[in-house]
């Protein structure tokens, strides 16, 4: 918006219209953006009035590129203390703010919600000073971070994941991480102490230091391309206090570090049969599987598994766990037991599960969960009534909702998610779960992730046909509209954007692929696609 006022003017009138928490003067922190953001830090709060702004006043900046650099800056510290972009004003002299912030908004905001602007009348100065760095978004809870920290942390193809971490695979199949590529793992039922300096993780490692990409992470460069946040970058924010120990890294990629993230899979033990898994990860597709006469394998790891890895359980930091369903799994118990026992209860506790079962053998989890310093808990949950019921066979949608009422009651202050896998079958559905849950108080908006599935690829929405990806696209659109206003991070709009760009692929639909792959299993378990999502008609 342009007002024909002076500064001094546009600020009375906003003081009026809005509750002002700060009216910050961002010349003053020109040469300490870190100030800013400890400022800003107190500001924070979890939930904003909707009437609440903060105003940033801008009659100068910083020109060593094509944008200003302390707007820039302002936009890189409210991503990263995770203020949304709808609390703020930029009030500015800047004739050319517009064009100016429309790029900034687009190729470095995580919150796709911009700033509101507004242009005042008076003097705007523009200076070059190259002694003036421009906040780092990797450096928000770090004041003391190397140069060499953030060089690594601004290269794309870094990752400090090969450095403190590996997944074992319910196969025994050693990875990277969870994401990186299946075909390529790095090694086999290998030794937590002989996976750190193998061949392959040395070469990953030499690669990313030579800024080249590696292909077991593709996943990654295909979620940035869509401009999801990657787990390559969140993890980087993650352990960026692990990164300067990478300089010690020699020429051939050799590391002699600890490995303080575990993801560890045991077995690949499930209640569910969900239709885009199979018996490699679930035995409860064992059956279908045989009928179908699909390979069938029922995976566990070595039996001293938990023996190896126990011997570095004071190293780790952060333990993922997933599945299978890690839930029902002896060893996942007896990991905590240990950890319990060591007293080890800052170790942070991450999972993924189905979230159908919250007892074990008469254990509850909430009683493991309580003595933890924290618990993130991502459900794997996307779609809602028979539809889950069908997508995700197995699951009682009844016990669903009982277990997250449970949860609310029993753990309030655990940190809760749904992780939704969004395929062509669910995209449709997906908007209006993630509504019924939220304005019926399981959850709040921004406690839900959307992901788009990329395997099988006949499920996924990149492959959907055009009349299918224009009703999603209208469906999310109007979806963001409600969900962006109180997205405070922009973390779901964010997996929402990245459908939405995903979608404008020009993939064909597998229309055969899709079709035996729905059929086949339809008529195994006497079901119908068509009778629990009828809104996919356009499909045939
Ligand atoms: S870049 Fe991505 S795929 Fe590669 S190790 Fe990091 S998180 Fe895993």
């Amino acid at each position: 918006m342009t007002i024909d006022d002076t500064m001094d003017n546009c600020l009375d009138m906003l003081s009026e219209q809005y509750d002002i928490l700060h009216t910050f003067d961002i010349i003053q922190y020109k040469s300490n953006l870190l100030l800013l953001q400890q400022e800003l830090v107190k500001l924070h709060k979890d939930v904003f009035f909707p009437n609440e702004r903060i105003i940033f006043t801008i009659q100068e900046d910083v020109y060593n590129n094509s944008y200003g650099i302390l707007l820039k800056s302002i936009q890189s510290i409210v991503n990263t203390i995770d203020i949304s972009n709808f609390f703020i004003i930029i009030l500015t002299t800047n004739t050319n703010i517009l064009s100016e912030y429309s790029n900034i908004l687009t190729n470095h905001s995580s919150d796709t919600r911009s700033f509101e602007i507004i242009q005042c009348s008076g003097i705007y100065n523009t200076y070059n000073d190259a002694s003036i760095i421009e906040f780092s978004p990797h450096n928000t809870i770090l004041s003391n971070v190397s140069d060499y920290t953030l060089n690594l942390l601004n290269d794309d193809c870094f990752c400090v994941l090969p450095w403190v971490h590996t997944q074992t695979a319910v196969s025994g199949k050693v990875y990277p991480c969870c994401n990186s590529l299946r075909s390529l793992p790095i090694g086999q039922h290998t030794l937590h102490k002989n996976i750190v300096n193998s061949d392959n993780l040395k070469n990953i490692r030499k690669n990313m230091l030579q800024h080249i990409e590696n292909k077991e992470c593709t996943n990654c460069y295909i979620d940035e391309k869509f401009k999801k946040t990657s787990l390559r970058m969140t993890s980087n924010k993650k352990f960026a206090m692990q990164i300067d120990n990478v300089r010690t890294t020699t020429a051939d990629g050799s590391f002699n570090g600890k490995l303080i993230k575990w993801d560890l899979r045991f077995n690949n033990l499930c209640n569910l049969k969900c239709r885009t898994c199979s018996s490699a990860t679930s035995t409860a597709w064992h059956k279908d599987a045989t009928r179908l006469g699909y390979s069938d394998e029922i995976f566990k790891q070595p039996d001293n598994i938990i023996q190896q890895h126990m011997q570095y359980i004071d190293d780790v930091e952060q333990i993922y766990f997933a599945g299978g369903e890690p839930l029902i799994m002896d060893e996942h118990y007896c990991i905590l037991d240990e950890l319990v026992k060591r007293e080890r209860v800052t170790v942070e506790l991450v999972y993924n599960t189905n979230f159908t079962q919250l007892s074990y053998k008469g254990k509850s989890i909430f009683d493991y969960w309580k003595r933890f310093d924290s618990v993130s808990v991502g459900a794997s949950l996307d779609a809602m009534g028979n539809k889950a019921e069908y997508w995700r066979s197995g699951t009682k949608w009844n016990i669903i909702e009982k277990n997250r009422r449970l949860m609310m009651d029993e753990c309030p202050n655990i940190s809760f998610s749904i992780d939704a896998t969004v395929s062509l079958v669910n995209a449709l559905h997906i908007v209006d779960f993630h509504r019924n849950w939220t304005d019926r108080g399981f959850i709040t908006a921004d406690q839900f992730n959307p992901k788009f599935l990329i395997t099988p690829s006949m499920f996924s929405i990149i492959q959907a046909p055009r009349i299918l990806k224009h009703k999603i696209k209208a469906k999310i659109q109007k979806h963001l509209e409600w969900l962006i206003p109180l997205d405070r991070v922009g973390r779901s709009t964010n997996g929402y954007t990245a459908i939405l760009n995903a979608i404008e692929d020009n993939s064909a639909f597998d229309y055969d692929g899709f079709w035996q792959k729905i059929n086949e299993v339809d008529e195994i378990r006497n079901e119908n696609l068509l009778d629990v999502f009828p809104e996919l008609e356009c499909l045939k």
